[in-house]
């Protein structure tokens, strides 16, 4: 039996329905859409969950292929698969809510007396999050960049990894992708959701995957591959059988330091780098050009040696934005060595 909130769903049962959490003044409710499959036999719980930023979309699709293929009869365990997380950010492209100009993923866990957002992180957190084993959390690049990289936070002593640390880096590796980065703390400033994601029990992998201005970029070989990665995953998890797909043997870690912001001009901005290409400290990454004459406004050199991260903006020129990541390479881990196996209590 698989109970979240008002809904409920027994052995080899899917069932779908709305996670009721908050309500605005108006009375405007932006419960959440849950599907719930338990499996025929007892397992881990994951979490799957799309769109938690409105506009990071490829997550949705990638879910809702999932969903259709998942057989809960024939598994382990049990699945929580959201494909959209923040449906009032959703509905206008919107990283956060304009209900209260929050961004639900810095908020868990929550405020019961909280506005709208506070209120979904609540419920989400308390109902959700809190009894899952691992948590898939689909990012992307929304309209206006391009990534392709499993993302974690990062580890407080890599010599000696926590419990959670050491399932986290098999998580990483399982996915799929040939290439992860963390970053070290500071780079972003602290986000508190993290360490109550932790303090539930959940352990996290966020994908920065898709995104961006072209079709191709979240089309179907973009699609079938986040889907792959939820499918490696349960068979990290042991909750269906088979062989794990990759890109490759090697998954290249990134410690993900450099971060290129953009000057405060505004402009149309021309990146002058490619994925994978080493900068020296000083080289110039992009620049930012007058859209209407080309007029030269700014250069964005990098202020660190490092190697380009597939991670960075592609026109968006207005406001405070990272325009580029830079990162050292921190590990090569080779799936063909290692036990990507997990076992919960
Ligand atoms: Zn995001």
């Amino acid at each position: 039996m698989l109970k979240v909130g008002n809904l409920e769903a027994k052995a080899g049962e899917h069932v779908f329905g709305y996670l009721e959490t908050a309500a605005s003044r108006s009375g405007l409710r932006p419960d959440v859409p849950v599907h719930l499959f338990a499996g025929a036999e007892d397992g881990p719980t994951l979490l799957v969950q799309g769109a938690i930023h409105g506009g990071e979309v490829i997550g949705s699709i990638a879910i809702l292929n999932f969903i259709g293929n998942l057989d809960p009869k024939t598994m382990k365990g049990n699945v929580i698969a959201v494909p959209v997380v923040n449906r009032a950010g959703f509905e206008l492209g919107d990283r956060g809510s304009r209900v209260d100009n929050k961004d639900i993923s810095r908020l868990f866990p929550g405020k019961k007396d909280g506005s709208v957002s506070d209120q979904i992180a609540y419920v989400y957190y308390n109902e959700v999050i809190k009894q899952s084993n691992v948590m898939i959390d689909f990012h992307a690049g929304a309209r206006t960049a391009y990534e392709r990289y499993v993302l974690f936070g990062a580890e407080k002593d890599p010599d000696n990894l926590t419990d959670m640390e050491k399932k986290r880096r098999k998580l990483v590796v399982a996915f799929g992708l040939d290439q992860a980065a963390f970053f070290p703390p500071g780079t972003f400033g602290a986000n508190k959701s993290k360490t109550a994601i932790e303090d539930a029990g959940a352990v996290q992998i966020t994908l920065e995957f898709g995104g961006g201005t072209g079709w191709f970029k979240n089309g179907d070989d973009n699609v079938r591959d986040a889907e792959r990665g939820i499918w490696n995953v349960m068979k990290a998890m042991g909750m269906v059988e088979g062989e794990m797909e990759s890109d490759g043997p090697l998954c290249t870690v990134y410690n993900a330091g450099v971060v290129i912001w953009k000057p405060d001009v505004d402009g149309l901005f021309i990146r002058e780098r490619k994925f994978r290409d080493e900068l020296k400290t000083g080289d110039v990454y992009g620049k930012l050009v007058d859209p209407y004459t080309g007029e030269l406004l700014a250069e964005m050199r990098t202020p660190k040696d490092g190697i380009v991260i597939p991670s960075g903006q592609e026109w968006p020129t207005v406001g405070a934005t990272s325009i580029g990541i830079l990162g050292t390479i921190d590990r090569v881990d080779d799936r063909r060595t290692m036990d990507l196996t997990l076992t919960f209590d």
